[in-house]
């Protein structure tokens, strides 16, 4: 089939807008709206006003007003602890409409646009939980003076975010960004623009106090970038590809500002010889094909013993023929449509390099011939081997539902390969050999390692790359001290003045 070029289509639909304090700011036309196209069909998801460089002063300002103005930073923790419970208790009774949204917006299967939902509220009520039970740091006197360590938020930080992940990705900094006392800028992927507002929204009707969470549904290169310049924008949180990483961070080392990076990755996932073989494949193939690959921590290098490498690629093989790529609202699917035309085109261009690097596609490797995915922007889960891990299908983030295959010879062997990438965001393994698990994880050059599971993840649990997948660790205890900054109190307590 051929390959199309994204084609928003012209609307005269009035867009959505967005909420700049108590103003709600509107624009039409091609220049003042986004057009958010539904990767399933084609069709247009939402028209929302287009937030522009202009709108980041006013922004900022008024998320100063409230920082200075407002109690939220004033109050005890356990007082901020009540507006969080409440945001997750309304995103939960909102879930399925919410879900709904972002199917349209992200293309991605409804039952996984439910469990980004569920994942949100999780988020909200794990940090209204932490700001319960927060134990500020006492340290033991040396001398008449007791001290003690205080965390303090930034005051306003903006939080920008991709759009694999919509809503999940942004409560993963806005949650805790609050808790910690902050004001959050939040700038969402102008392919998915209709979450950010809605938790805005939420935010605020949960009784946030108005310019705490701004939602600012604009492109990256004027909006993000204005948002990482501001000089009242004190932190950054970003979540996206390497290189706008490397762009933020240059624009944050000049200003002196603190900034969390999460960002690609290409992560070997392993099979030894002496795995469970049954849970091994299933384990490869949820690794990749979920998301259909759109994931930073998909296991889009799949690393298998050389003794079991034919049997394992036979069978791997079989399965991913059988996978059902579908409309994300038939709850059958398992691989929905990619992002966008130009991201598919994308995915595509790379299998095609690798066939003319010398790769086999063993499956796949096709847009799929189904009249009732026509409309959409879907392509084949496939699986490729012939090639060396140097090749570049093995060393860039492909980001699509395309795994390359390798065969090792030993321990040594595999994580040499395995490491030898800029990235390092995720790795798995399949053992039954509990000694060699922990060496191999302890080897492996990555912020999270799955032993005999994979993509695993939860809230308690710092999550964050190695090498060029990123600086900073977000959720956990962690999160929150990532959107605040430490202070330490001393507390004179001398019988005599002070000796010179
Ligand atoms: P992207 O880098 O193109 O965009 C991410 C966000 O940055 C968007 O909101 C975009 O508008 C904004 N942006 C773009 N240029 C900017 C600039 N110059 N200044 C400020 N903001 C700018 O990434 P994407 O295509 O939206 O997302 C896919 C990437 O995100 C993949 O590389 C994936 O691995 C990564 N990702 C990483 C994680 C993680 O936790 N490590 C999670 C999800 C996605």
């Amino acid at each position: 089939m051929d390959r199309v070029m994204n084609t928003p289509t012209s609307t005269t639909v009035t867009s959505k807008p967005f909420r700049l304090g108590k103003e709600w700011r509107t624009r039409n036309g091609a220049d003042g709206a986004l057009t958010s196209i539904n990767p399933a069909d084609g069709s247009v998801a939402a028209v929302v006003t287009r937030a522009l460089p202009k709108d980041v002063d006013d922004a900022v300002a008024i998320a100063w007003e409230a920082f200075q103005n407002q109690p939220w930073r004033r109050l005890r923790m356990d007082q901020r602890a009540a507006t969080l419970y409440e945001i997750s208790r309304r995103l939960k009774a909102e879930k399925e409409s919410l879900a709904r949204l972002q199917m349209q917006d992200s293309g991605k299967p409804l039952k996984e646009c439910l469990n980004m939902v569920e994942s949100a509220a999780g988020h909200f009520r794990y940090y209204a939980a932490i700001c319960e039970t927060w134990q500020n740091e006492m340290t033991s006197p040396r001398g008449d003076y007791f001290s003690m360590t205080l965390l303090e938020p930034f005051g306003v930080v903006a939080a920008i975010t991709p759009w694999n992940s919509p809503i999940m990705n942004e409560a993963q900094k806005v949650a805790p960004a609050l808790a910690a006392g902050n004001a959050v800028l939040l700038k969402p992927s102008e392919e998915t623009p209709q979450l950010a507002l809605e938790l805005a929204r939420i935010c605020t009707e949960a009784g946030l106090p108005e310019g705490f969470v701004t939602a600012l549904p604009g492109y990256g290169e004027d909006v993000g970038a204005a948002l990482v310049k501001h000089p009242g924008v004190r932190m950054v949180s970003f979540t996206g590809g390497t290189e706008t990483g490397r762009l933020i961070g240059a624009v944050a080392g000049q200003k002196l500002m603190p900034v969390g990076l999460e960002l690609g990755g290409k992560s070997p996932h392993i099979v030894f010889a002496d795995a469970d073989f049954e849970k091994a494949v299933a384990g490869v193939m949820s690794g990749i094909f979920s998301s259909a690959g759109q994931s930073c921590i998909a296991g889009s290098r799949c690393f298998v013993q050389k003794s079991i490498y034919t049997r394992f690629m036979s069978e791997l093989v079989a399965r991913t023929r059988a996978i059902r790529v579908g409309l994300p609202d038939d709850p059958t699917t398992q691989v929905g449509p990619l992002i966008s035309a130009t991201h598919r085109n994308k995915v595509a261009d790379y299998v095609d390099l690798a066939r003319r690097e010398g790769g086999n596609v063993l499956v796949g490797g096709e847009i799929p011939d189904v009249p009732a995915l026509a409309r959409g922007w879907f392509y084949q889960p496939t699986v490729i081997d012939g090639l060396s891990n140097r090749a570049r299908v093995c060393q860039e983030e492909i980001f699509g539902p395309v795994l390359v295959a390798l065969p090792f010879d030993d321990e040594a062997d595999v994580i040499a390969q395995a490491n030898d990438t800029v990235y390092g965001l995720g790795a798995g393994m399949w053992t039954g050999d509990y000694a060699r698990a922990w060496r191999v994880a302890r080897a492996l050059e990555a912020g999270s390692i799955w032993i005999n599971t994979y993509k695993q993840s939860h809230i308690p649990t710092p999550f964050g790359g190695f090498k060029a997948s990123g600086i900073g660790r977000e959720k956990g205890l962690g999160g929150l001290r990532l959107y605040s900054q430490v202070k330490s109190v001393y507390w004179g307590l001398h019988n005599q003045p002070l000796g010179i």
